[in-house]
């Protein structure tokens, strides 16, 4: 058996060397005479596996001490509702910008709860490109402003960060997590589901300045007030422990890989590479604004879609998983996150480059 370059948006790649200690840990850990799965949340055993991961995750990303970092589960779904329900405070309205499926989705939830004022859209343009910073159309008394650095299914990235001033800003990074530095202290919050870029599907991670928390409506339930878990290290309930543990070792692994800045300069090497080969000729094409590309997901077309199946199968050959498109976009999308190894893209070019001289 072997292991094959998975592109899956999510759940995605795990680096090797994680899933191998995993593995050597996983009938016992550090002597307990027990797996982590099996351990108690409440014990000290558990209780060292958290408080490392937390370290670790405050020191890859310079998270200010004035942040509660939470594990909580549910995904970044369910933070769609959380947000107004725990943010809106005494305002009735919030501003969210419309870059994608996914931030459609946290708009819709939104409105459940209050006015949402779209403040700026790529819609008309088929959200292939991120809406010019001085276009926006900010309400000063908005609760916060929600947007999504990372459109997983379009491929767009936002090459800067908004100046929303007091408002607070909150972003949805999910699929792009990590991936590179990001000043923490210009966000109020911070989520992601961890299934993309942070570890195993089941927890979610949300990074929040304290002064945000206990301002909850009053009929947030106990389990979507973030005061509950801030107040609790997020072990109000039981808390998804082994995600939690698992996403500590990718911690580990990516301060060995000299943190964010180590593993940014090898995050744009592999999207530099993938963008080259599809703007090679005319055979293959990526329909985003160039300064909006995503580092993490890269969506492209063939020039014949009726190719598709044939390249699918051809692909999947060579150990090359996963490329089918969303079916929103077509074509096909590689999802090149952290723990893509650089030969996975070698390998995918290579055979793009022989697929198209074939073809063509
Ligand atoms: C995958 C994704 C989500 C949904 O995450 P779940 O954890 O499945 O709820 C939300 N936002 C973005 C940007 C995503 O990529």
């Amino acid at each position: 058996m072997s292991r094959v370059f998975n592109f899956s948006a999510g759940p995605a790649m795990i680096p090797e060397a994680v899933i191998k200690k995993a593995s050597e840990e996983m009938l016992e850990w550090n002597n307990e005479g027990m797996s982590v799965m099996e351990i108690s949340h409440r014990g000290k055993a558990f209780m060292s596996i958290a408080s490392k991961a937390e370290a670790n995750l405050r020191t890859l990303m310079s998270i200010p001490d004035n942040y509660k970092v939470l594990f909580l589960q549910g995904g970044a779904s369910q933070q769609f509702s959380a947000i107004p329900l725990n943010l809106l405070g005494d305002k009735t309205s919030a501003d969210y910008v419309n870059t994608g499926m996914w931030s459609k989705k946290a708009i819709a939830e939104a409105k459940k709860y209050c006015t949402v004022n779209v403040v700026a859209s790529s819609e008309d343009s088929g959200f292939t490109t991120i809406p010019d910073f001085s276009s926006w159309t900010l309400n000063p008394d908005a609760a916060y402003v929600h947007y999504t650095p990372n459109e997983t299914i379009g491929g767009v990235e936002f090459d800067y960060i908004p100046d929303t001033g007091n408002v607070p800003l909150i972003a949805d990074l999910s699929s792009t997590i990590l991936s590179r530095p990001i000043d923490v202290s210009k966000f109020a919050m911070i989520y992601a589901g961890a299934q993309k870029n942070v570890g195993p599907a089941g927890l979610t991670l949300v990074i929040i300045r304290e002064d945000l928390l206990g301002n909850a409506s009053a009929m947030t339930p106990t389990m979507l007030n973030y005061k509950t878990h801030a107040e609790t290290d997020s072990m109000y309930n039981t808390p998804p422990t082994y995600s939690w543990y698992l996403a500590g070792l990718v911690f580990e692994w990516l301060l060995e890989k000299g943190g964010l800045e180590g593993i940014s300069a090898i995050n744009k090497s592999k999207a530099e590479k993938l963008y080259a080969a599809i703007d090679k000729g005319d055979f293959y094409a990526n329909p985003v604004e160039i300064r909006y590309r995503s580092w993490m997901n890269i969506p492209f077309t063939l020039k014949d879609a009726s190719l598709d199946a044939e390249f699918l199968e051809q692909a999947a050959k060579k150990g090359l998983a996963t490329l089918k498109g969303h079916r929103s976009v077509g074509g096909m999308r590689a999802s090149i996150y952290n723990a893509m190894p650089e030969e996975g893209i070698d390998t995918l070019v290579e055979f793009m480059n022989e697929f198209a001289q074939a073809n063509s």
